[in-house]
């Protein structure tokens, strides 16, 4: 389900970062404590944020059920006064299944991951090109929406996880998704409720993937978010995404 209004303007995006990490993810750094988190999201003058720690395969949903009950239990404790949601960044880590496959738990906000092709067990593109992995992707995604399983696509269609492994630049498989190829699959993913993600990472990136996206998704009419993708608090801020944002789209 959609948890914001359809916008394409950039500030009011930047008001809410819904990809933020604690160190409940061991990516992240010990800063990031939940209470720090709120203190720097209120201070930023942000009006919601959405908690996503990683969660991969199955076997590891009791500690992050665990885990999420204690930030529920801190949430109801400083009773904030901007909205907070308790998610995941859940896997799509195959063509036929994901996190929360047949389950259901209590959680506020389902992001999906489905191009964290550097983690152990994901599948690959089917012949290892850049073609491979945006044909892989496009299978997993409609897997993913078919089930209505994903609230939100973190940092989607980039490979630049796959820089590391590959030697590829970052852009390599992102550029390979043609204008109609990514009109089509942002529709099938608005249709079943899912939005698409701004996240900075991908802005860094993949910037000509992501004017695209913009402009298409604002033809559409699909819901976008902002994610910082913060591992660290300094990046719960939306203010450098949105300055880099603004400058992109504007390009073209
Ligand atoms: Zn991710
Ligand atoms: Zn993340």
């Amino acid at each position: 389900m959609f948890f914001t209004e359809k916008t394409y303007d950039i500030n009011e995006l930047a008001r809410r970062n819904l990809h933020i990490h604690t160190n409940f993810s061991g990516c992240a750094k010990e800063e990031m404590e939940f209470a720090e988190i709120l203190r720097v999201a209120k201070s930023a003058g942000l009006e919601m944020i959405a908690i996503t720690d990683h969660v991969y395969k199955r076997d590891e949903l009791p500690e992050f059920i665990e885990n999420c009950a204690k930030l529920r239990k801190l949430r109801d404790e400083i009773n904030p006064d901007i909205k907070v949601l308790i998610g995941g960044e859940f896997s799509c880590y195959k063509e036929d299944d994901y996190t929360l496959n047949g389950v259901e738990i209590e959680t506020d906000y389902r992001l999906y991951a489905q191009n964290h092709f550097h983690v152990t067990g994901w599948q690959q593109g089917d012949d290892g090109t850049p073609e491979g992995y945006k044909e892989v992707t496009k299978r997993m995604l409609h897997n993913l929406f078919r089930n209505k399983a994903a609230d939100t696509i973190a940092h989607p269609f980039s490979g630049r996880y796959l820089t590391r492994a590959k030697g590829w630049p970052g852009d390599t498989v992102g550029n390979t998704w043609s204008e109609n190829e990514l009109g089509d699959i942002m529709l099938e993913g608005h249709r079943s409720g899912c939005a698409w993600e701004f996240n900075s990472g991908n802005i860094g990136s993949d910037p000509e993937l992501i004017r695209k996206m913009y402009h298409i998704g604002k033809e559409i009419g699909v819901v976008f978010t902002i994610g910082t993708d913060a591992h660290r608090l300094e990046a719960v801020d939306t203010k450098n995404i949105a300055t880099e944002l603004k400058r992109i789209i504007k390009n073209g």
